[in-house]
C-alpha cells in the first residue's frame, strides 16, 4: 500500500487507447492515482472498463488540442492517433493533436511543475538511411507525404520538449516507441499485426503491401509499458530521447508467414501496393535503454503473437 506520500497523481493522455490502456493498469497496479483523458478517436472506454471501479482511477473525456486543467505530479502524453489509416484519415487534427497537444500538456507541466513524457515515435526517423536506427540519427523524413502530418507532427513535438526543458527547465522524457503489438489493438485501425492476425483467423486473404520485403521490428505491449515507466522514473538529467523496441528484425512476409502458422489458418497472401513513403527497414539499436534505464525487452515476436492471437480470438473472431 502507498501512502499519501509516495502516491503519485498521474495523467495519461490517450489513456483509453492501446498502449495508454495498459500503461494506466500498470499505474494503478503500482497504487498511484490515475487520470485518464482520452477523445476516444481511437481509443474506447472498453480499454478500461475494468479499471473504472478504482476509487484511484479517473476518466475525462478531454481532447489535448484545448487546454487541460488539473493538479498532477507526472504526465505522459500518449494521445495521437498511432496508425496510419487513422491519423490519415483527418491530418490536420494529427498534427494540431501532436502540436497543440504538447503545447497545452507542456503548459500544464510547467504550471504544475510535473515531470512530463512524450509518446514520440519511430517514424522520426522517416524512411532511414542509417540501419538500425541511432538515436543521433536525425532522420530521412518527407515533410509534404501523406505520412508528413503523423511524423512532422511528432517531430514538432519532440521540439517543443526541448524547448520547454531548455527555456522553462522542464523535466521532460522523450520516448521513441518502436512498433508495438499486443491485447486492446483496436482490429479495424489497419496495423500490420492486428490486421494479419483478423485475416488469418477470419479466413480471408493476408493482404502484405508491397513484396513484403519490407521489415519491422515487434515489440510486445508488458515490454514497452516497462520500459516507458522506466524512462520516467530515470534520473532528472536524463531527457532521451530514447529508443524503446525490440531490436529482433522480420520482413513483413516472414510476420505473415508466422501467423499463418500460429493461427493454424488457411488464408493465402495476396500482395498489393505499396503505400507512398512506407518505410523499407526499421530496427532500434536499444544500447541507450539498455545503459540508462537497464531495460531489454524480454518477449520475444514467439512468444508475444500467441498472446496477441488469443486477444483477437475473443474479440474479432
Ligand atoms: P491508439 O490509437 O490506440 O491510442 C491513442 C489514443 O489517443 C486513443 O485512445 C485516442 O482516442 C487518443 N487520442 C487521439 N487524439 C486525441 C486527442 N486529440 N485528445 C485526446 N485523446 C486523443 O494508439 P497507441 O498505439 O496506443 O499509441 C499511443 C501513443 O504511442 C501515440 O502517441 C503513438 O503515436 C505512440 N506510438 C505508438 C506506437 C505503437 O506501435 N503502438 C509506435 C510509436 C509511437
Ligand atoms: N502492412 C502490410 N499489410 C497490412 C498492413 C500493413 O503489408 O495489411 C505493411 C505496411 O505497408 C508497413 C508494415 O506493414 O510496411 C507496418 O505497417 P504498420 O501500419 O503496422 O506500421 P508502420 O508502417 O507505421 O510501421
Amino acid at each position: 500500500m502507498r501512502t499519501y506520500s509516495t502516491r503519485k497523481r498521474i495523467l495519461v493522455t490517450g489513456g483509453a487507447g492501446f498502449l495508454g490502456s495498459h500503461l494506466c493498469e500498470r499505474l494503478l497496479a503500482e497504487g498511484h492515482d490515475v487520470l485518464c483523458a482520452d477523445n476516444f478517436f481511437t481509443g474506447t472506454k472498453d480499454n478500461i472498463a475494468h479499471l473504472l471501479h478504482s476509487p484511484h482511477f479517473e476518466l475525462i473525456r478531454h481532447d489535448v488540442t484545448f487546454p487541460l486543467f488539473v493538479e498532477v505530479d507526472e504526465i505522459y502524453n500518449l494521445a495521437c492517433p498511432a496508425s496510419p489509416i487513422h491519423y490519415q484519415h483527418d491530418p490536420v487534427q494529427t498534427t494540431k493533436t501532436s502540436v497543440h497537444g504538447a503545447i497545452n500538456m507542456l503548459g500544464l507541466a510547467k504550471r504544475v511543475k510535473a515531470r512530463i513524457l512524450q509518446a514520440s515515435t519511430s517514424e522520426v526517423y522517416g524512411d532511414p538511411a542509417v540501419h538500425p536506427q541511432t538515436e543521433d540519427y536525425w532522420g530521412n523524413v518527407n515533410p509534404i507525404g501523406i505520412r508528413s502530418c503523423y511524423d512532422e507532427g511528432k517531430r514538432c513535438a519532440e521540439t517543443l520538449f526541448f524547448d520547454y526543458h531548455r527555456q522553462h527547465k522542464l523535466r521532460i522524457k522523450v520516448a521513441r516507441i518502436f512498433n508495438t503489438y499486443g491485447p486492446r489493438m483496436h482490429p479495424n485501425d489497419g496495423r500490420v499485426v492486428s490486421n494479419f492476425i483478423v485475416q488469418a483467423l477470419k479466413g480471408e486473404p493476408i493482404t502484405i503491401y508491397g513484396e513484403g520485403q519490407q521489415t519491422r521490428s515487434f515489440c510486445y505491449v508488458d515490454d514497452l509499458v516497462d520500459g516507458l515507466i522506466r524512462l520516467m522514473n530515470s534520473p532528472d538529467d536524463f531527457t532521451g530521447p530514447v529508443n524503446l523496441g525490440n531490436p529482433g528484425e522480420f520482413t513483413i512476409l516472414e510476420l505473415a508467414q508466422k501467423i499463418i502458422a500460429k493461427t493454424g489458418s488457411k488464408s493465402e497472401i495476396v500482395f498489393q501496393p505499396l503505400p507512398a513513403d512506407d518505410p523499407t527497414q526499421r530496427k532500434p539499436d536499444i544500447a541507450l535503454a539498455k545503459r540508462i534505464l537497464d531495460w531489454i525487452p524480454k518477449v520475444t515476436l514467439d512468444d508475444g503473437l500467441p498472446r496477441a492471437i488469443a486477444y483477437f480470438r475473443d474479440v474479432a473472431a
